[in-house]
This record gives C-alpha cells, sequence and structure tokens, in this order.
C-alpha cells in the first residue's frame, strides 16, 4: 500500500480504521508471528462500501483475517494489506428457520445463538473458534456436518474488483475444507438454512461436543487439524505411524493428545511451526507414501514449500 493511500484511508470514513505495522501473528490462535505492514478494519457495511473504490485495482498482497484460527504467520511478518471486519458484521438476525450472520461472527457464538433459539443444524460449529467468513472460505465442519450443509448464499467482496456478489451455495464449489473463494474475495454475510430443532436436545449436544473436544484435543496455543485427512484416512493417524507424536522442532511440538495438532510454546517462533510442518510431510511421505496437504493457510512465509496465502490454492506442498 502506498503512503498515500494510507494517508487518504485513513480520512475517507471515520469507519475505517488504518494502521502500519499491525499486530497480526499474536492475533491469531498460534499467538506467534509477526507484523502486517498494513491493516483496515472497517467496522459497518457503509464503512466497507466507502471503503471498496479505494481498493479496486489494488496490486499487492491481500489476507482477509478473520480469528486467527486456522492462520500461521511468519516471524517475519506479511508485507501486504490486511483486512479485518469489525464487531458490526458479527451480527445474527433469525427469521423462521432462516438465519442470517455477519462475517464476523464467532461460530460458537452463532451455535449457541441458534440451538437456544430452538434451531437444529448448527451444534457441530460450537467447538470451531473461528468467525463465519473463515468458515465458508474453509468449508468448516466437524462432527458429521459442515458450512456446505447449511449455507445458502454469501454475500463476498471481491477486493480488488471493487464488487459485492450474492454467491449461491452452488457457486463456491465448497468441498472437504476446500472453496473456489480467493486471497480477495471477503465474506460479509451470510445466510443459513437451519431445521426446527429441540432446545434441550440441542442444549445437550453443545455440551457433548464441547466435552468431545476437551478430552480429544489439546489446549494452548494451535491452529486446530494442521493437515487435511487423506482420502480414507486419518493425517493424525498417520503421523502417529510415523512415530512423530512429540516431536519438537526449537518452540513447535506435535501434540501427543492428537498427532495433527501442533502446539507452540509461550513467547515461541512461527518459523519453527513451518518447520515442524515441513518436517512432518517428509518424514510421513517416507514412512506411508502420502504426502499430506497443509490444512492452516500460512502467510508471509516467502520460500516456503507449502503454498498459501497468495495463492488461489492453499496446502500444496513442491518439492
Ligand atoms: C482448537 C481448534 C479447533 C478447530 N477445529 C476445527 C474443526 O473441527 N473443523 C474445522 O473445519 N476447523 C477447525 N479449526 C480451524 C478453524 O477454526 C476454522 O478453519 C475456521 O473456520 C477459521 O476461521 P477464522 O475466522 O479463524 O479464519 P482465519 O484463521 O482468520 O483465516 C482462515 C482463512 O480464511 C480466510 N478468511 C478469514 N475471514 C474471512 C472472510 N471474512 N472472508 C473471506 N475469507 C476469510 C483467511 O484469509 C484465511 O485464508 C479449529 C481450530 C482450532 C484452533
Amino acid at each position: 500500500m502506498s503512503q498515500e493511500l494510507h494517508e487518504r484511508l485513513r480520512r475517507v470514513h471515520p469507519g475505517i480504521v488504518v494502521s502500519s505495522d499491525a499486530p497480526l501473528g499474536v492475533r491469531t490462535t498460534y499467538r506467534v508471528g509477526g507484523a502486517a505492514a498494513y491493516e483496515v478494519e472497517v467496522h459497518d457495511r457503509d464503512a466497507l462500501e466507502t471503503l471498496m473504490p479505494h481498493l479496486a485495482g489494488y496490486e499487492g498482497d491481500v489476507l482477509i483475517a478473520g480469528k486467527g484460527s486456522n492462520l500461521l504467520v511468519a516471524d517475519a511478518g506479511f508485507d501486504g494489506l490486511v483486512l479485518r471486519l469489525g464487531r458490526r458484521f458479527g451480527e445474527v438476525e433469525m427469521d423462521g428457520t432462516r438465519t442470517r450472520v455477519g462475517g464476523a461472527a464467532a461460530l460458537p457464538v452463532v451455535a449457541r445463538k441458534v440451538t437456544k433459539a430452538g434451531l437444529g443444524g448448527f451444534e457441530w460449529a460450537v467447538g470451531v473458534p473461528g468467525a463465519i467468513g473463515g468458515a465458508v472460505r474453509m468449508n468448516a465442519g466437524g462432527h458429521g456436518s459442515d458450512m456446505a450443509s447449511v449455507l445458502v448464499w454469501a454475500d463476498v467482496v471481491d477486493v480488488i474488483a471493487g464488487e459485492i456478489e450474492r454467491r449461491p451455495l452452488e457457486t463456491l464449489d465448497l468441498a472437504y475444507r476446500h472453496s473456489n473463494l480467493a486471497d480477495h474475495h471477503l465474506v460479509i454475510e451470510v445466510e443459513l438454512q437451519l431445521a426446527i430443532g429441540d432446545q434441550v436436545e440441542g442444549a445437550r449436544l453443545l455440551e457433548e461436543i464441547v466435552r468431545w473436544r476437551r478430552e480429544h484435543q489439546p489446549g494452548g496455543q494451535n491452529a486446530g487439524s494442521v493437515f487435511k485427512n487423506p482420502e480414507g484416512d486419518s493425517a493424525g493417524r498417520l503421523i502417529d505411524a510415523a512415530g512423530l507424536a512429540g516431536t519438537r522442532v526449537g518452540t513447535a511440538v506435535v501434540s501427543t493428545k492428537h498427532a495433527n495438532f501442533i502446539q507452540v510454546d509461550a513467547g515461541g517462533r512461527a518459523d519453527d511451526v513451518h518447520a515442524l510442518m515441513v518436517t512432518i510431510i517428509e518424514a510421513v511421505e517416507e514412512r506411508s507414501g502420502v504426502l499430506l496437504e497443509v490444512e492452516t493457510r500460512i502467510a508471509g512465509f516467502d520460500d516456503s514449500p507449502l503454498v498459501s496465502s497468495g495463492m488461489d490454492e492453499p496446502g500444496c506442498y513442491e518439492e
């Protein structure tokens, strides 16, 4: 972003907050990694619509930041523009079994709200610590369901084209931890189709899911599953079979509770997490011939073999 654009954006709308050298890695659930060269936070739809023509045609790298629960930022930081939705994008509006949700709404909050209102079909999301926008991009899911099972449409801003488009589910190509959204596509609102549920049964299910997570997944600084499960197998099983549970690179360690989780020590380094990801991929390929695909999005790792931010297709490993 040029200094001129930076200065201009500061003045165009009170709901647009522009910062440089903005904390980024520490705002992810790994809580490690560097800053973003620039960050723009938009507080509401009016601010966003004012912002759009100013960013249209932007040529630098763009990264949309949600809750950072599936994101690893290099220690050197991200030399591009981070866009973030403010709290006004966190609203939830129920109308019968249809529910409109802002892109910044936290999945566990939405899951509890709709379940309490007697709606069913979103209980699985109580254990996923992301926001709605990131969940669409990743087609987040669990416990036998996912976003694709409930999504009707998503309002998506093409930051580079400067346009908003309502994208019906069929146009998003949602599949296992996949969508066709690119790094410059910002999800600002969605509509969900839920079912008529039972409040008591729903509350029990939420409790069961939370308990299951506590028993089977580690706490601490992590970003959930690091690798996608290959067809018919589980990444955790393959990592375990390669004898990698407990393997450490500097401040990053393969969880002994769930081998598809990497945990980082407090004050640790993102570059250690990245190096451990590469170690795991190589060891699993050597042991079982399976090339694991990274689920976690990475940003700022310039010469990384793990292609992610800045690329439309995440997760490839380039040898
Ligand atoms: C303890 C733990 C458990 C987890 N369990 C699960 C699980 O069971 N199932 C599962 O699927 N995931 C799980 N995750 C991963 C993560 O929570 C999901 O992928 C979540 O949907 C990411 O949302 P986010 O807002 O944190 O996105 P971020 O991590 O901020 O970003 C992830 C990707 O989405 C993009 N993005 C973010 N916001 C938007 C937006 N508004 N518009 C467009 N793109 C956007 C980012 O640019 C990036 O490419 C887990 C993570 C943790 C830490």
